[in-house]
């Protein structure tokens, strides 16, 4: 019986869960949505955040964890750190 390659294809699978764990979830970007206009945002990486092209706003991203609050926004091409 074949089973070595299934145990192959499994693990095949379980590294591609694990390599997109790594990235922001596919499913959590897309509940996100901006707090304020309630639009899509689109995600940025470098540096790290999500963007609302309707209000101009980028929402940081820190440690994987996307920061949807108005007040940590930043505006848009606004690269000074606070
Ligand atoms: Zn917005």
């Amino acid at each position: 019986m074949p089973k070595c390659e299934n145990w192959g294809d499994r693990n095949s699978l379980l590294f591609e869960v694990e390599r997109n764990i790594m990235a922001l979830d596919p499913f959590l970007k897309s509940i996100l949505v901006c707090p304020k206009c309630k639009g899509d945002l689109i995600e940025e990486t470098s540096p790290p955040g999500l963007v609302c092209e309707s209000c101009q706003l980028v929402y940081p991203i820190r440690e994987d964890i996307p920061i949807m609050l108005i007040e940590e926004a930043h505006a848009k091409g606004d690269h000074s750190s606070p």
